[in-house]
């Protein structure tokens, strides 16, 4: 049973606020990802968890006790950072069970936790090689192995993949979820890949200028975003802005039934979710481009002002010699400031 809480947490650099009053509760065995452009905060505030940064003000809190000033290897955390920086002059053995002899355990007993915890990271038999005879993926497991063998009840990852190749990176998202669950162990992720947040995380926390922008779920966060921002950075999306007038959202090339007060809005469509029926209509949409994804492919379409969009058709064959199209859009979020309306 852990449960991390952070409660009013503020970090100021100088003149700079990395961390806002933030707030968040990580329940047990829950993983959740901090997911932001650069400079929104993310490091920040998982380092202050981790004890490597003061928090300016407000409590962090571990299954209700406050750690806010204990150092970080009297916390119960474990972080594993981008840069993994193993002891190169120590086998993979010898790294993992270093802070284990710093806690005076028995050598028979720190044998069987470092075996136990390299078995689990895929890496049962590799405690005699060297760290530099490993794969980058290797070293990855070696630091997060590292971790884990010092059982804390929070893990702390900082961009862990950041380093490794697309193909490896999705791999060891898999693994390191796998192990996360199976050993139920509560986890803060920073992330600014929102593939990795969309497949690895319970919920999502998504940052902006040291705040939380969202948290939700990633189903959630995907098909309900609450602000055009949080709209933008997850997937693909078309945030066109127009005028409400009398019930109804327009722009040159589209017009939309949008029952709320006049004036102007943004309305969010993913391309999944724009349905697009072929026109000769001299202000519908004009067909700039169709990039053939076989399974599917994407349309860029263009307004009659010059405003680009894209929907996702089924099949590129279909479209083939076609110059424009009407807009349908089957689902969307409308936005005056934050989400004014949904159609799902
Ligand atoms: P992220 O992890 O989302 O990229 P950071 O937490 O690293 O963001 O940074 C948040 C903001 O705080 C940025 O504006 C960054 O320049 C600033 N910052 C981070 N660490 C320091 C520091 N040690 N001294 C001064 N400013 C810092």
């Amino acid at each position: 049973m852990a449960v991390l809480d952070i409660k009013d947490v503020s970090k100021v650099f100088s003149t700079t606020v990395a961390v806002d009053r933030f707030n968040l509760t990580v329940g047990d065995g829950e993983l959740v990802c901090l997911l932001g452009p650069s400079g929104s905060g993310k490091s920040t505030l998982l380092r202050m968890v981790g004890g490597f940064e003061t928090p300016s003000a407000g409590v962090v809190a571990i299954d209700g006790e406050d750690v806010t000033r204990v150092p970080p290897e009297k916390r119960p955390t474990g972080m594993v950072f981008q840069s993994h920086a193993l002891w190169t002059h120590m086998n993979v053995f010898k790294n993992l069970a270093f802070g284990l002899k710093l806690r005076r355990l028995p050598a028979d007993e720190i044998k069987r936790r470092v075996d136990a915890v390299l078995e689990l990271v895929g890496l049962g038999g590799f405690g005699h090689r060297a760290t530099n005879q490993l794969s980058g993926g290797q070293q990855q497991r070696v630091a997060l192995a590292r971790s884990l063998v010092l059982e804390p009840k929070i893990l702390l990852l900082d961009e862990p993949f950041a380093s490794l190749d697309q193909h490896l990176r999705e791999r060891l998202r898999e693994e390191v979820r796998d192990i996360q669950q199976r050993l139920g162990i509560t986890t803060l992720f920073v992330t600014h890949g929102q593939d990795e947040a969309l497949s690895m995380a319970d919920r999502i926390v998504v940052m902006r200028d040291g705040k939380i922008e969202q948290v939700a779920p990633p189903d959630f966060l995907y098909r309900q975003p609450q602000t055009p921002f949080v709209a933008s950075f997850i997937g693909t999306m078309n945030l066109i802005e127009g005028v409400v007038s009398g019930g109804q959202f327009s722009r040159p090339g589209l017009k939309l039934p949008l029952p709320i007060a006049d004036g102007p809005a943004t309305v969010a469509v993913r391309p999944e979710a724009l349905a697009i029926v072929k026109s000769g209509e001299p202000d519908s949409a004009r067909i700039h481009r169709i990039t053939d994804y076989g399974a599917h492919a994407i349309v860029d379409l263009e307004l009659p002002d010059g405003f680009r969009l894209k929907a996702t058709v089924p099949d590129a064959r279909e479209w083939s010699g076609v110059q424009a199209a009407t807009l349908a859009p089957r689902a969307f979020a409308a936005y005056r400031e934050n989400v004014v309306a949904y159609r799902s």
